[in-house]
C-alpha cells in the first residue's frame, strides 16, 4: 500500500466524489470521510477546510482498495481504486469483474450504516430479548419511563473504544442487560 505510484487518498476521493452506484452517492459528505462500503466514520482532527488536507490526513485508516484485483492485472488508476476501512478491505471481492465489486459495495451500503449492519443487529436484538426473557410491553414501558437513564448508558464509562470505535456489540449487549435490570428493579418496587 505504500507504493509510490499509487494516487493519494485525496485524488481517489476527487475522482469518485460525485459518482453514484445506482441511487447511492458514494461520498455523502465531502468533509466527513467514511468507509465507502460500511459507512464507518473515519475521524480526523483537521481544522482545515481544505479537502486535500482532510482526506490525506486519514490515509492510515482508509485503505486504497483495488476494484479489479492487482494480482489479476488491476491497475493503480484512480478509477480502479476505492476507499475502504480495513475490515471492508479484507472482505471485499478480489476478482477481475468490476461489477462484482460494485454490487458488493451497493449491498454493503444498503445494509450498513455508520459501520454497523442494522439488519444483523435487528436479529441479534430479537434473539437477545428471547434469551433474557424480556417482555416487550415491559420493555416499552421502561423505555418511555426511563429514557434519560438509557441515554446515560451510552455516555458512561462502562464501555470503551476498540481500534478507535465503539463496537455495536458493546452498545447492544450493555443496553439490553441494563433494560433487563431496569425491568427487574421496577418489579421489585411494586
Ligand atoms: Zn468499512
Amino acid at each position: 500500500m505504500n507504493d509510490e505510484s499509487m494516487p493519494s487518498i485525496y485524488e481517489i476521493f476527487d475522482y469518485w466524489k460525485d459518482e453514484k452506484i445506482k441511487e447511492i452517492e458514494i461520498v455523502e459528505d465531502y468533509y466527513y470521510p467514511r468507509c465507502w462500503a460500511c459507512d464507518k466514520e473515519i475521524k480526523h482532527n483537521e481544522k482545515s477546510e481544505d479537502l486535500k488536507i482532510i482526506w490525506n490526513s486519514v490515509k492510515c485508516r482508509l485503505n486504497r482498495c483495488h476494484i479489479i484485483a492487482k494480482s489479476l492485472n488491476g491497475n493503480n488508476d484512480v478509477s480502479n481504486l476505492f476507499l475502504l476501512c480495513e475490515n471492508c478491505h479484507a472482505q471485499s471481492p478480489d476478482t477481475k469483474d468490476k461489477s462484482a465489486f460494485m454490487l458488493w459495495v451497493y449491498l454493503k451500503r444498503k445494509t450498513y450504516s455508520l459501520g454497523f449492519n442494522f439488519f444483523a443487529i435487528q436479529d441479534e436484538i430479537k434473539t437477545l430479548i428471547e434469551i433474557l426473557n424480556i417482555d416487550l410491553d415491559e420493555m416499552e414501558r421502561i423505555l418511555k419511563k426511563r429514557n434519560e437513564k438509557l441515554k446515560d448508558i451510552l455516555k458512561n464509562d462502562e464501555m470503551t473504544r476498540h481500534c478507535g470505535s465503539i463496537s455495536s456489540s458493546s452498545v447492544i449487549y450493555l443496553v439490553m442487560i441494563k433494560i433487563k435490570k431496569m425491568i427487574d428493579d421496577d418489579k421489585g418496587i411494586f
